[in-house]
């Protein structure tokens, strides 16, 4: 049976958290003069919701799962690092990761200390159950897992991932950032069946909103005290908390997410035609992997037209690979007429 205590850090389970005016109190008030705010109004004088309710709420009936296994962080990336807090003795713990993979995860795993056990994605770039397990030791306290991966852009089968949550003797993190781009659904209505399952998501990719920072976590409401207990009190600002609430419409999001999905369709069955191009992966994503002869030189190419993909030719795994991002109807255009271009120059 997986018991959440053995895998909380020691100084986290004896933490006692920051208590903030805004948490200590949180009814109805006329007159707040509890925490040293500039009392004239101009739309953010007052410190935000700590737990940000409001918003909570709407995004939680957008995903079908109640407020309370729910945590916001300042984008998904501050929530991986609130995670390795949480859960990983920094010089003395590991976690495994499926490479390649997004690099943040090592990243905030060397912030923080971490040691990280990287087992390679198999030639369709998924992971190989047996190899991840028998990468694990008794300090490995997470697995993380993206699905769709990025940046190869594929869904990891549903039947390894939950083979590893049942037996990987841990924390599984799997990051659906861009799920919305995917067929099938989000493995969110697992988190009752999987104690040890968190589940990232976030309203940069299709969502829109890279730029407001706002990261989803979802888990058990015990997984979600942990995390609550040591984040910033106020580490979603107030601006984003409005704008997340007030641009939260799921018809623009659908409308969006449909053209870019259309995009996706095109810009494959361009690529596809065109003679430079070694391997063409599929997408479930909303960007398309691309082996081509040289990466380099088509990176350059693109770049003296002001187009600018992402070489991804130096990372073990995806040699001469480049991550191309769907763009808007006309961008892609722009793109397509230059790869055709480069194509016939060869
Ligand atoms: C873009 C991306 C994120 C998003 O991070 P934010 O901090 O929420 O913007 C998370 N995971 C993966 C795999 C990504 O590609």
């Amino acid at each position: 049976m997986f018991n959440l205590q053995n895998f909380v850090r020691e100084n986290v389970k004896k933490l006692m958290p920051y208590s903030s005016a805004r948490d200590e109190f949180s009814g109805v008030g006329s007159v707040f003069l509890d925490a040293n705010e500039n009392p004239n109004e101009n739309g953010v004088n007052r410190y935000p919701d700590p737990l940000q309710k409001d918003l909570k709420k709407k995004i939680g009936e957008i995903k079908g799962v109640n407020s309370d296994h729910l945590i916001l962080g300042n984008g998904s990336d501050e929530i991986i690092d609130l995670l390795f807090r949480a859960f990983c003795e920094p010089n003395e713990d590991n976690v495994v990761i499926c490479t390649p993979t997004y690099g943040m995860y090592e990243v905030a795993a060397g912030v923080n200390a971490i040691q990280i056990k990287a087992v390679q994605l198999d030639e369709n770039f998924q992971p190989d159950v047996n190899a991840v397990l028998q990468a694990a030791n008794a300090n490995s306290k997470m697995l993380f897992l993206c699905s769709p991966n990025n940046p190869s852009g594929n869904l990891l089968e549903e039947s390894k991932v939950e083979q590893l949550l049942k037996e990987f003797n841990g924390i599984v993190i799997v990051d659906e950032a861009y799920v919305d781009f995917a067929p099938g659904k989000s493995l969110a209505d697992k988190i009752a069946d999987y104690p040890n399952l968190v589940i990232l998501q976030t309203l940069s990719k299709a969502w829109g909103m890279a730029g407001i920072r706002l990261g989803i976590g979802l888990a058990s409401t015990e997984i979600i005290e942990i995390l609550n207990r040591i984040k910033p009190p106020y580490n979603v600002n107030s601006l984003t908390q409005q704008k997340a609430f007030e641009m939260m419409n799921r018809e623009i999001f659908t409308n969006q997410l449909n053209e870019i999905l259309l995009e996706r369709e095109e810009l494959s069955k361009i690529l596809a035609d065109l003679s430079f191009v070694e391997k063409l992966y599929s997408s479930d994503a909303n960007f398309i992997l691309v082996k081509v002869k040289d990466a380099k030189d088509l990176y350059y190419y693109l770049m003296k037209r002001g187009i600018i993909i992402r070489d991804r030719s130096k990372i073990k795994g995806l040699e001469q690979c480049v991550r191309i991002s769907i763009g808007t109807k006309s961008e892609n255009e722009v793109l397509c007429k230059a790869l055709q271009a480069y194509d016939s120059n060869l």
